[in-house]
């Protein structure tokens, strides 16, 4: 297996110099182990043959690669230069559908004879009112036979079918690679696995997945990649979080001291929840013995997560060290500094900010007590993690909202102790406990799966264009009962400028429909000051609407604000419309959420929406968020959290495989906890060329 990592395309057969340059730029195709393992997209039954007249009844937007079986009863040479191409016109008896070609036309004549019978392979089209297949595949009904029953289509980008390059070039190169081995791949799986998962080999799985012969065996192939993929992520995962819990020391912050005691008895207004406690006890049991701690903690929107942090943030300071919350965005920082510094008031924590825009005589004073240890709680953006921040006794590190933050710069803390700091990751986007396996298989999980009690769930409704006079005017109505009411616009990369327009209208249509009522507007393109400021205004009620994109999604907290309407709804994710909605129902105060969206939206947008509306569960959201959308999708989840991308297993899809896959990395590290064992020793070496393809290739090319 090592040394197809090693053999170039260019060498194979069918490939050549010129075509490996385009797979590799295209796809990323390298060598011979890429090739075997860039996996059909899907596959043509070629025992299939379609009527002609039976794909006049099919709608065009369902049409995918089928076959024809027929003749060519004449053909024409139509335009000229550039725009000549050679129309045949096909028939199996049924009716009549032209074949295409603009390229290879001289070709095509001498290759292909009317009269004869073909079956043609392509995805047809309308044009003009008439059946069309532009490059069909043209092979004689003998041919096809003896390529077997199933076809492989492999994905494909337009660049490549430019240059003649398609699925058959692909799926030749392969068989024909495959069938000049001489021994077979060798296993990549320990034996052990193989045998306890009932796994199809490595070497049959492969040829079945380019050339499978039947469903089932297919369906055993699939399985069998999968797994493998996600086996080697579990097991990299495990391994990892075993290695740093034997052998990585942590700070021991066995004590719970005064600041704790202090702050639980005179500061803490209500009583915490079931679960905010019993996350405490799980912090408190993960840091006291001089292990380093990574632990995410999971918790819905308004759960309570604050209150968990600081109280782990006092069991450091209690045992004389310092710690530092880090949350992505100025605003948030500036607000959890706020929360904090105001919760723990009465008992004289010195805890200060740290964001961009501090103050050089301010960054000066928090430097200075960093290093002599009088600083107790920093809070911040990433400035916290910038190599010139220096403390005295960094114990814990809490980042808020992870998913802004990647392992690097999780990473990157290490440097700032002796020993690694212990870390608590907070995320308000619940994700499905398989899912958290994969991405956050390293990390241990707490779960805050209750809220505060007295919580009325926010009305969540779906409105469109037509309806939106009643909306502002039941806004207004909010506003005229003394609260405040957010107007939220989707921000959309690809057009930034059309984006602005739109939350800027707003912003007027607004200030002019909500007058003598003050409007505010935040938007990512201000600077940060403008932005502090107009945010400043709704925070004190000086304004009574914010209209805002995206930038408030996370953590913003205005308990006075029970309105949330959010512009073009549809144009978001799901967890995102569940963060954006957490923004109101913090107060005691009924509280609604309104997607506003066109009125022509498909049925799966629909459903989308009707998803909102009918909970307000986020981690029910999240799973069905990932179910219809995939994980890629899912905000916070970005494969890019993996080792290396995932080939054919599907985060969203394959939960079932990813626990087996962990069950069994659990097993095999028990047995053999350093992967030494020689029956081993193959998997072992997979698994190091999986994790450092990067780098290797940087090697080699
Ligand atoms: P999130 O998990 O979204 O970060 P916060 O920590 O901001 O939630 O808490 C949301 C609100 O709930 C805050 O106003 C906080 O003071 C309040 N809160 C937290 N825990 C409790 C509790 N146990 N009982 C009542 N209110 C609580
Ligand atoms: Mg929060």
């Amino acid at each position: 297996m090592l040394s197809l990592r090693r053999y170039d395309i260019k060498y194979i057969k069918g490939i050549g110099p010129g075509r490996a340059g385009v797979l590799g730029s295209e796809l990323g195709l390298h060598t011979a182990y890429d090739l075997l393992h860039h996996f059909p997209s899907n596959y043509i039954d070629r025992t299939r043959i379609y009527t002609v007249r039976e794909l006049s009844a099919i709608p065009e937007s369902d049409y995918t690669h089928i076959q024809i079986r027929g003749r060519f009863i004449t053909f024409n040479t139509l335009g000229e230069g550039a725009k000549m191409r050679l129309v045949g016109l096909f028939t199996d008896g049924t009716a009549t559908i032209e074949a295409v070609w603009f390229k290879g036309i001289r070709e095509v004549r001498k290759r292909v004879r009317a009269g004869e019978e073909y079956i043609l392979f392509g995805k047809p089209s309308r044009f003009n009112g008439s059946l069309q297949m532009t490059h069909p595949e043209t092979d004689s009904p003998s041919a096809v036979a003896a390529a077997g029953s199933v076809r492989a289509v492999y994905p494909l980008t337009e660049r490549l079918r430019q240059k003649n390059i398609d699925s058959r070039v692909l799926h030749t190169a392969i068989t024909t690679f495959l069938a000049g081995l001489k021994r077979p791949l060798a296993e990549t799986l320990p034996p052990s696995v193989i045998s306890s998962e009932g796994l199809m080999r490595l070497d049959e799985a492969i040829r079945v997945i380019h050339m499978p012969s039947d469903a089932e065996k297919l369906s055993q192939a699939r399985r069998r990649l999968k797994f493998e993929e996600l086996f080697y992520i579990q097991t990299d995962m495990l391994r990892r979080s075993r290695n740093r819990k034997a052998s990585v020391a942590g700070y021991p912050m066995p004590r719970i001291g005064q600041w704790f005691n202090d702050f639980y008895r005179r500061c803490v207004p209500f009583e915490p929840t079931g679960a905010q406690k019993r996350v405490i006890k799980e912090i408190h049991a993960d840091i006291a013995h001089g292990k380093q701690m990574n632990r995410l903690v999971q918790g819905d929107v308004g759960s309570g997560k604050t209150l968990v942090a600081l109280m782990a943030m006092l069991l450091a300071i209690d045992n004389g060290y310092q710690a530092c919350i880090m949350a992505p965005t100025e605003i948030l920082a500036t607000q959890h500094y706020e929360t904090i510094s105001g919760m723990a008031a009465k008992i004289g924590l010195n805890i200060k900010l740290l964001t961009g825009s501090t103050r050089t005589k301010e960054r000066r004073i928090i430097d200075e007590q960093l290093r002599d240890g009088t600083l107790h709680i920093l809070v911040g953006t990433h400035a916290v993690i910038e190599d010139r921040v220096e403390f005295a006794r960094l114990g814990l590190v809490v980042i808020d909202e992870q998913h802004r933050f990647g392992v690097a710069q999780r990473a990157r803390l290490w440097k700032k102790s002796t020993l690694p700091p212990h870390v608590l990751v907070m995320t308000a986007t619940p994700i499905p406990r398989t899912l958290a396996m994969t991405v956050y298989g390293d990390l241990d999980v707490s779960v805050i799966d209750e809220l505060p009690p007295g919580r009325t769930p926010v009305s969540t409704m779906l409105r469109f264009d037509k309806q939106r006079a009643q909306v502002m005017t039941a806004a207004k109505k909010q506003i005229e009962l003394g609260h405040q009411v957010y107007i939220v616009y989707p921000l959309v990369k690809e057009n930034e400028k059309l984006d602005l327009r739109s939350v800027e209208e707003g912003f007027e249509a607004a200030t002019d429909f909500f007058a003598p009522f003050k409007v505010a507007l935040v938007h990512g393109q201000m600077k940060p000051a403008e932005k502090d400021a107009q945010m400043e205004l709704f925070v004190t009620n000086k304004a009574q609407v914010l209209v805002a994109t995206t930038v408030i999604e996370v953590g913003v907290n205005v308990p006075n604000a029970t309105t949330m309407i959010i512009e073009n709804a549809e144009r978001f994710g799901l967890s995102q419309l569940h963060q954006l909605r957490g923004r109101v129902g913090r107060g005691a105060d009924r509280s609604f959420c309104i997607l506003m969206s066109k009125y022509e939206i498909s049925a799966d947008t629909r459903k989308r929406l009707d998803i909102m509306t009918d909970t307000t569960d986020g981690f029910v959201i999240a799973e069905a968020d990932m179910q219809m959308r995939g994980p890629g999708d899912i905000e916070g989840t970005a494969q890019s959290g993996l080792p290396f991308d995932l080939k054919i297993a599907n985060l969203a899809l394959d939960g079932a495989v990813i626990q087996q896959a962990r069950k069994a990395a659990e097993r095999l590290l028990d047995s053999d906890p350093a992967l030494t064992a020689p029956e081993n020793r193959t998997f072992a070496a997979a698994l190091a060329a999986m994790l450092d393809r990067t780098t290797d290739w940087s090697q080699i090319s």
